[in-house]
């Protein structure tokens, strides 16, 4: 038996982004500590294959896309997720895109898309479940940062300035929503392979850096963060928000590292 605080079991997660790379894993390792869990993203084969991961780990789940730049698309998912469930306790919000490309050729349309995806859609299924937690005095908000929510990285201006404001965003719900149960926190990974950056860091310059910098010397594996998932999603936090729980292998601390 594990800790009687960090049991997910009469709990309903839904994880956006959630049917690929970060976000899956996220979606097993909640689904691991008890909660029923609604992976979504905007396409519906891959909704359904992830609903069905969480079926085969013996809970509960369900299948509805979600795009996070469509606002009514995400008040139905909070609608179908209450109807199955009755109500929604826990919220990730891991959809995510980037582009590397030099800022002065970055064309403003990707800028936006980026903004949209990352920080808007962040934004707005906070404001939607949040407003459900809120009306139930308690909730789990899990936003998700990235390295440049702290430092400069080469060339992904866009992304850099959207994860940066998520951790702003983060912090500024956090102290809003302090007193109504609702918590709001950030997990930020390091660097870990997923779709999203295979072609950035496979043999290339950039990801040889990241290694150098890593005092563990490695990337991270992606179940590596389900356990710091479980805790910022559990009763076990119920005095943690505004915090971004960084889960890296040493970069952020790490200064010379030879
Ligand atoms: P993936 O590309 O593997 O997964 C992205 C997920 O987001 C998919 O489920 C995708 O499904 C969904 N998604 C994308 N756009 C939307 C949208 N508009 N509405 C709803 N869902 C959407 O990426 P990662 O797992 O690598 O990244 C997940 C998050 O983690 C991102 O926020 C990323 O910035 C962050 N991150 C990643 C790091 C890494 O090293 N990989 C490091 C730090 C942070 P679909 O396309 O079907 O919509």
């Amino acid at each position: 038996m594990g800790h009687p605080l960090l049991d997910l079991s009469d709990k309903t997660a839904v994880v956006i982004g959630g049917t690929s790379g970060i976000g899956l894993a996220l979606s097993r390792g909640l689904a691991q500590a008890g909660a029923n869990v609604v992976p979504t993203g905007r396409r519906d084969e891959q909704v359904r294959a992830a609903a069905a991961e969480v079926v085969a780990l013996g809970r509960r789940s369900l299948a509805e896309t979600c795009d996070v730049t469509d606002n009514r698309s995400i008040e139905r998912l909070l609608q179908s997720a209450c109807s199955e469930f009755g109500s929604v306790e826990i919220l990730v919000n891991c959809a995510g895109r980037t582009k590397r490309m030099p800022t002065l050729d970055f064309p403003e349309a990707e800028w936006n898309a980026i903004l949209e995806t990352n920080l808007y859609g962040t934004l707005r299924a906070c404001r939607v479940f949040g407003r459900h937690m809120i009306e139930k005095h308690y909730g789990r908000i899990i936003n998700i940062g990235s390295l440049s929510s702290f430092l400069g990285l080469f060339e992904v201006a866009a992304y850099g300035a959207s994860k940066s404001a998520v951790g702003s965003l983060t912090k500024t719900l956090a102290i809003e929503w302090a007193t109504s149960g609702v918590c709001v926190n950030a997990l930020v990974p390091g660097v870990l392979r997923t779709n999203l950056n295979a072609a950035l860091l496979d043999g290339t310059e950039r990801g040889r850096e990241f290694l150098m910098r890593t005092p563990m010397r490695r990337f991270g594996k992606i179940e590596e963060l389900a356990g710091a998932a479980v805790f910022l999603a559990s009763d076990a936090a119920s005095f943690v928000t505004g915090h971004l729980l960084v889960v890296d292998g040493g970069i952020l601390a790490s200064g010379v590292n030879q």
